[in-house]
């Protein structure tokens, strides 16, 4: 079972959809982002402007695309959205920017994806509302200058430093999504079994959001599984036991770790005598996309003290090898 992957079924993007909050106001958590968003936002509604380009970067299910809607919703604007991945050609990204409207909004998710010659063709686009269109071919080959509705471009990274300088510099809001606190998951983990109509108690409810990576994207996804489990189980209510149970069944650990999240631990512990070990070789050892590895994994095993980046590669920590009851010569750790 893996809880964490970033790929989306059809019918867990019906889920989120559902469950996606839609005003800042329902967002739970980020207060900072939060409320630098609402000063602007409203700056720019009474000036009758765009809201300035933002740029939202973090881990998988933190929230990025749900921020993005929300920011078309709060602006009274309709979005776009597309992906680096497709956006492949200079004409497609002209073919969706002379389709929109004044202070809309295009959202562009996985924005460090995007090929050069589109992310050239961006940079006039952000700054003057401009777009040099490169009309016919050998000798009657010509530029011509397009003028743009003012819009807002919001991307989403998991990675910022993949985005070059130039892309970078020309959004006027960036932040980086933080995991959430348990108190902010309980929250949510409320709130989703509410719209689903799931009976929960307090106790099952902090239970789950203990055990959910910091992410909401996770939270949504163990209460449906878990729903599961108490329908068949428990009579459809989850309490904390209902939840326990559960999430052994699931291969959820008490830490919140999935098999992946493990194995990754385990391997530096097992196979590289705690670390440090390089992240090529640790992806190649536990057959995991380096990429993925370091933008879906490391940053919560990071983040809950489990793994450490050093200069010389990944280490893991004391509570890693408590958490997984491993002895080692105590010398070498420092
Ligand atoms: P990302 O784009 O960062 O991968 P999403 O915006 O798609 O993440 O979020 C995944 C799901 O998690 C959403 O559908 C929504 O239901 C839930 N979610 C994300 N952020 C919040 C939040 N701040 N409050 C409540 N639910 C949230």
């Amino acid at each position: 079972e893996r809880t964490v992957s970033s790929q989306l079924t059809d019918d867990e993007r019906g889920l989120e959809t559902a469950l996606r909050p839609q005003s800042l106001q329902e967002y739970v958590g980020q207060p900072r982002m939060k409320e630098s968003l609402e000063i602007c936002i409203e700056a720019a509604k009474r000036r009758g402007e765009a809201l300035d380009h933002a740029i939202f970067y973090g881990p998988p299910g933190l929230g990025k695309t749900t921020i993005a809607h929300i920011i078309a919703r709060e602006m009274g604007s309709a979005i776009r959205s597309t992906s680096g991945l497709v956006l492949s050609h200079a004409g497609d990204l002209a073919a969706i920017l002379t389709n929109l409207q004044e202070r809309d909004v295009l959202f562009i998710d996985e924005i460090h994806r995007l090929p050069a010659s589109v992310e050239e063709a961006l940079y006039p686009a952000m700054e003057d509302y401009q777009l040099d269109l490169v009309i016919g071919q050998g000798a009657s080959t010509r530029t011509v200058k397009l003028e743009l509705p003012r819009f807002t471009l919001v991307g989403a990274t998991t990675r910022a430093g993949a985005l070059t300088s130039p892309l970078r510099d020309r959004f006027g809001l960036v932040h980086r999504l933080e995991f959430y606190t348990p108190r902010e998951l309980t929250a949510i983990v409320t709130r989703s079994a509410g719209l689903l109509h799931i009976p929960i108690d307090e106790a099952g409810a902090a239970e789950i959001a203990r055990r959910a990576r910091g992410t909401p994207r996770i939270v949504n996804r163990l209460i449906k599984r878990i729903r599961d489990y108490a329908e068949i189980k428990a009579q459809g209510r989850i309490t904390r036991s209902v939840a326990q149970e559960a999430l052994v069944w699931l291969a959820v650990d008490t830490a919140g770790l999935d098999e992946m999240d493990r194995r990754i631990v385990l391997t530096v512990i097992e196979k590289f005598n705690g670390g440090p070990v390089g992240v090529d070789s640790l992806a190649a050892a536990v057959q995991e996309d380096k990429g993925t590895l370091e933008d879906v994994y490391e940053p919560y095993l990071i983040q809950a003290g489990f793994l450490e980046r050093t200069g010389r590669g990944r280490q893991a920590t004391r509570l890693a090898f408590d958490h997984f009851k491993k002895q080692k010569d105590l010398l070498s750790f420092s």
